[in-house]
């Protein structure tokens, strides 16, 4: 079994909330480069879910389903990753249909914000842009490129959207121990992802008691020296270790053809084992 090569991308977007590929497209693109499994993790949403899965079964891919919650404390930031749960949890969808409206209102004044510094964007267009996914700032950034107000999404965001910059607004506030807590209420494997890029490796101690069985340690985000570090703390604190590209499909971002995040077979096939103890459902 090679194990340097990554077997399973376990955190990509799809157009059901802010990725640019329809989830068969994602599947698509994802057995061409390759990988043996992989998990959709839409933001706030599961529309994509049942697509995915079809998809992956048309292409003999291994489908884990999963979903992406953003959390604030304070001026901590942290996001979750929920794994193989059951998608039909009445509490979970509940809360997801408020974060997604959540969404909706907080895209209205960011554009609101724009406005009043003579930026001038349509609802209608961002709405659009976002068909029916779920909303978020990469589809009003879009829209702001588009308009000639910003070279790439990536200065939007610099520029307009990122948290501290003009235009943006705080989000839905969930926190982090609820996050896990709904997770785990439906059945799922709590993971926080990307800890790199999130403020609260203090806190992972308090969410672990709360819940918290995993830690996103493979992530375009991560330097290898950050790998090395949350593997330590994920071994610490008895963690399951995942990874993923976190690829919207965009062209020439990272995505998940490469050997740096991701699992391989090896660490794949002790993650599949933990799932394996609960509910498959889509
Ligand atoms: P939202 O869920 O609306 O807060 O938007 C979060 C999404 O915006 C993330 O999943 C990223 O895809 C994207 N994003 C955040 N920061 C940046 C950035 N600096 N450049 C490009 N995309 C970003
Ligand atoms: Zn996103
Ligand atoms: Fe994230
Ligand atoms: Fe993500």
């Amino acid at each position: 079994m090679d194990n340097t090569r990554i077997f399973a991308d376990l955190h990509l977007h799809s157009s059901a909330s802010d990725g640019l590929l329809t989830p068969s497209e994602l599947v698509g693109a994802v057995h061409r480069f390759g990988l043996g499994a992989m998990s959709l993790t839409d933001h706030d949403t599961t529309a994509g879910l049942a697509e995915a899965r079809r998809s992956a079964e048309l292409h003999g891919l291994v489908m884990i389903p999963g979903i992406e919650l953003s959390t604030v404390m304070g001026k901590m930031e942290a996001h979750f990753l929920g794994y193989n749960f059951d998608v039909s949890n009445d509490d979970l969808q509940r809360e997801l249909l408020l974060f997604r409206s959540a969404r909706k209102k907080r895209l209205s004044s960011m554009i609101d914000k724009l406005a009043h510094m003579s930026i001038v964007i349509s609802r209608e267009r961002v709405h659009e842009l976002a068909g029916s996914g779920a909303l978020g700032r990469p589809h009003l950034a879009r829209a702001l490129v588009e308009a000639g107000y910003a070279g790439d999404v990536s200065d939007a965001f610099d520029n307009y959207l990122g948290r501290g910059r003009p235009a943006y607004v705080e989000r839905y506030k969930l926190t982090p121990v609820r996050a896990v807590e709904l997770i785990r209420k439906a059945g799922g494997l709590a993971v926080m992802a990307h800890p790199g890029l999130a403020n609260m490796d203090d806190y992972i101690a308090v969410l672990v008691k709360a819940g918290l069985q995993g830690l996103e340690v493979f992530h375009p985000g991560h330097t290898p020296e950050q790998a090395e570090q949350y593997l330590d703390t994920a071994g610490r604190y008895n963690l399951v270790v995942t990874g993923g590209s976190d690829w919207h499909g965009d062209a020439g971002a990272y995505g998940p053809e490469s050997d740096r995040w991701g699992l391989n077979r090896k660490r794949f096939d002790a993650l599949a084992e933990i799932l394996g103890q609960r509910r498959y459902i889509v």
